[in-house]
Parts: structure tokens; C-alpha cells; sequence
């Protein structure tokens, strides 16, 4: 019995060697990031600081926005186009706080988020196009998430990531010039299950600002519940990290969202 534990150990431990999976610094080699977030606040809230601390270092950022975020409100005088319109100028005043330059807009409609082939490929034609090295996402396995657009939308990446460096999937891509492309780097945010931690304890104060920018979702009242809000979970991660303020990652090697029965384990 605990001959076996120890084999396995040993094994687990060399295929992780093998994968070059490496918890260190998992953005050591990474010069494009590819964010995806369900929302046009989603990235602010679930990495404005490690976002910040990429795009300071040289790293650049790219968002990937799947809805139009027009359902978010409680104004009745407001029409989801008329909110869709502000929203996305909320987001690139968000993202340029945290020095992201390109928001990508797939437009789908707020709470709707359709969770087909068509998409995929649309997300993997997007990840072709831009080339990054790592892809950021929300976890679809956080317990209790609700919302169908953040689950559906971390399926999406995963999919995206698996089959965007296969040369006959989307094969038709090709005629517009765009290549198979392998994502070297695939994490998840909003995550109860984090690997990796990002100290933005220094960060803390603008990434709230950048949550903030968001002023069609953040009015004074909801504020008041949101920032505590905001401070708690980076609290949560930071105590896990041993910082003050953090923002917690799960990174995963492609070979363990497939198949593996032990993927829990890293
Ligand atoms: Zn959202």
C-alpha cells in the first residue's frame, strides 16, 4: 500500500518534470497574453493587479470580451444598446489603467453566451490571430458560480486552447492566413483551486480604481457591498500566499484537462 503511494509519487512527480510544468514563474517566457473574460469588467475584477504587474514588465495584454454586457443594470430607462455603448467605453478606461491597449469585442449578447461550435472557433480564429503565449480564464469549476456566461465562457477557453494548434480543425482558417497555434501557458482566475499567487498589494488601491471605471455597475450603493467585497478576496488569496493582498491563479499543463483522474493534485 504505501509502496504503491510512493511509486506514484515518484511517477507524478516525473511527469510534471516531463510536461515542463513549472510553478515558479509561469510567465518566465511569456511576451502576449491572451485575457478572457465573460463581461467587460470581469478581467479588472479577477486580475486587475496581476494584469497591472504583466503590462509593467513589458508583457502585453490583450482582452478578449465574449458578451456586450448589456444586461447589467437595473435601470429600466437604460436599452442593452445604449448600456452596451457605455460599457465598452467603461472597459477601455479600465484597461488602460492597468496599461491593456487592445479589448477584443465577440458581442454576444449579456446572460446569452451560447455555448457552440461556432463560437469555439471564433475564439480559436482570435487566439490564431493574436498569437499569445499564455491564455488567462475564468475557472467553469469554481463551486457555486452561477452565472452562465462565466461557466460557459471558461469551457469556450478551454476548448479554444486545445484545438487551436490543430491544423484540421477550422482548417478554412487558413485561407485567411491565420496558422495553427500552440498556447504554451493556459491559467484559469476566479478560482477556488489556486496554484500561483500574484502580492498586488501595492496594486490593490488602482486595481480598484479599475473595477471602479466601471461606473454603469459600480454606482454608490452597490459600491459600498463591493468593495469590502473586493478587499475579502484578496484578503482570502493573501492569506494563502502569505502577503497581504493577492490574486490567486490555478495553472494546468493541456495533458490534465483531458483524462486525468489526479488533475486536482497541482
Ligand atoms: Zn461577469
Amino acid at each position: 500500500m504505501f509502496r504503491d503511494m510512493d511509486d506514484f509519487k515518484i511517477s507524478f512527480e516525473r511527469l510534471l518534470k516531463e510536461l515542463e510544468f513549472d510553478l515558479s514563474n509561469p510567465f518566465e517566457d511569456v511576451e502576449k497574453v491572451l485575457c478572457i473574460e465573460p463581461h467587460p469588467d470581469d478581467c479588472a475584477i479577477g486580475l486587475g493587479g496581476t494584469i497591472k504587474k504583466l503590462t509593467e514588465g513589458g508583457i502585453e495584454v490583450v482582452y478578449v470580451c465574449m458578451t456586450d454586457g448589456s444586461m447589467g443594470t437595473l435601470d429600466d430607462n437604460l436599452s442593452p444598446h445604449e448600456l452596451a455603448m457605455i460599457r465598452r467605453k467603461e472597459e477601455e478606461e479600465s484597461a488602460s489603467l492597468l496599461g491593456v491597449k487592445k479589448v477584443i469585442w465577440m458581442g454576444y449578447r449579456d446572460t446569452e453566451l451560447p455555448y457552440t461550435g461556432e463560437v469555439r472557433r471564433e475564439l480559436v480564429k482570435i487566439i490564431r490571430a493574436e498569437k499569445p503565449d499564455a491564455v488567462l480564464a475564468p475557472d467553469p469549476w469554481l463551486p457555486y458560480e452561477g452565472h452562465p456566461d462565466h461557466r460557459v465562457t471558461g469551457f469556450l477557453s478551454i476548448d479554444a486552447v486545445a484545438f487551436s494548434p490543430l491544423p484540421n480543425f477550422a482548417s478554412t482558417d487558413g485561407v485567411a492566413g491565420l496558422k495553427p497555434h500552440q498556447v504554451d501557458v493556459f491559467g484559469f482566475y476566479y478560482t477556488a483551486r489556486p496554484n500561483y499567487f500574484v502580492d498586488i498589494t501595492d496594486l490593490m488601491e488602482l486595481k480598484l480604481k479599475a473595477v471602479r471605471a466601471h461606473r454603469s455597475q459600480f454606482t454608490d450603493d452597490v459600491w459600498e457591498k463591493w468593495e469590502p467585497f473586493l478587499r475579502t478576496v484578496a484578503l482570502y488569496y493573501g492569506k494563502k500566499a502569505g502577503v497581504k493582498y493577492a490574486e490567486g491563479l490555478r495553472f494546468m499543463p493541456g495533458l490534465f484537462l483531458h483524462i486525468t483522474p489526479f488533475a486536482e493534485l497541482i
